[in-house]
């Protein structure tokens, strides 16, 4: 992946932005799509929409959620440390020992969560896997009163864990669920800069899809599109204890994956394997036999409704500090949204 690229995303990644405090990522997609964009719009909720004006009638959008799990202060106790609440699908097993940081205006505290030791646990806490109830943060603060000097209720929370390259393709950090849906959102605008297309192209990087679509249904409202394209992650299903005769075959660095099933229109889908054929990308495919639970999902709903495909990037370990995703499979996302976007023109039938 080239360098812009590679920074852009790492700064994507690691802008904390957990649903409904999304602005610190969406200023990072603000000035990287701005040179491409006819115009920036910015709507109440905090989607950010980069507008590509088309010569044609069609719009179409194209969005990936800025959103990312995260935690919030709910209450500090007389000894200084934070008890705190989800924002988000969070697995309470996974955090002991983390690292977080604790966001406070502008000001940034480092901590890490608490458990009770083994050598503590007491009969049936020792079988069972931790609640959130169970755990805390600690900032190294003296007492309440010094705790509260730094934080407060409702303060944000996220994980810390950097970004780390596995190999040459493959990295992992916090939040590729979903800076990889904006980051090719933004990419696609990037790898189509300098052409004219007949859509228009709305690239959206919206905000609270983890908890409930919520972004996408004011942003698609607001645009109106007569095409909606989410960009998610699906679960890479090519690691241990995962049963292929359930969840699929998906490989990691395996390619870009196209979801089928009612939440997709037809003539989408075809377009879409259309695009990567000409891009010369091998998709992968997914069964989505009902609505997904992605922003493809509000969007089609909009209004009398909207024509929506869903294109995934594979992801191993979903709503962990150490998620990986595939460059290759991120570049072979945005190839394949250009040409589709290419294709399209007022005579594009959508109609099942
Ligand atoms: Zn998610």
């Amino acid at each position: 992946m080239e360098k812009e690229l590679k920074s852009f995303f790492k700064s994507l990644v690691l802008a904390p932005s957990p649903s409904g405090f999304e602005q610190p990522a969406q200023n990072v997609y603000r000035s990287f799509v701005k040179p491409y964009a006819d115009e920036l719009l910015n709507d109440v909720h905090g989607n950010v929409i980069a507008l590509k004006k088309g010569t044609g009638k069609l719009r179409v959008m194209i969005v990936g959620h800025a959103d990312e799990i995260g935690m919030m202060v709910r209450y500090i106790d007389d000894d200084g440390f934070i008890h705190f609440t989800a924002i988000g699908g969070i697995d309470a097993t996974i955090l002991p020992g983390l690292k977080v940081k604790v966001y406070h205006g502008n000001k940034v505290y480092r901590g890490l969560i608490g458990r009770k030791p083994i050598h503590l646990l007491k009969g049936d806490e020792k079988g069972r896997s931790p609640q959130i109830s169970d755990l805390w943060i600690d900032i190294g603060a003296k007492n309440k009163k010094d705790s509260e000097k730094k934080v407060c209720v409702g303060d944000f929370i996220t994980f810390d864990p950097g970004m780390e390259m596995l190999s040459r393709d493959l990295v992992t950090t916090k939040a590729t669920d979903n800076k990889s849906g904006v980051f090719v959102a933004a990419g696609v605008l990037k790898a189509l800069s300098g052409e004219k297309t007949k859509a228009s192209i709305y690239a959206v990087s919206s905000v609270q899809e983890e908890i409930g679509l919520r972004g996408a249904t004011t942003s698609a409202f607001g645009i109106d599109p007569h095409i909606g394209i989410a960009i998610d992650v699906t679960h890479a299903t090519d690691y241990p204890g995962m049963d292929k005769k359930q969840v699929g075959d998906i490989k990691l660095g395996g390619g870009p994956v196209l979801a089928i099933g009612a939440n997709i229109n037809p003539r989408i889908l075809e377009l879409l394997k259309k695009a990567a054929a000409d891009a010369g990308i091998k998709p992968q495919f997914e069964a989505a036999p009902r609505g997904t639970g992605t922003d493809a999902n509000a969007i089609q709903l909009t209004r009398s409704g909207v024509a929506t495909g869903l294109i995934s990037i594979p992801n191993r370990y979903m709503h962990t500090p150490t998620e990986i995703v595939s460059f290759s499979d991120l570049e072979g996302t945005v190839k394949i949204l250009a040409e589709f976007v290419r294709k399209l023109d007022d005579k594009t039938n959508l109609i099942p």
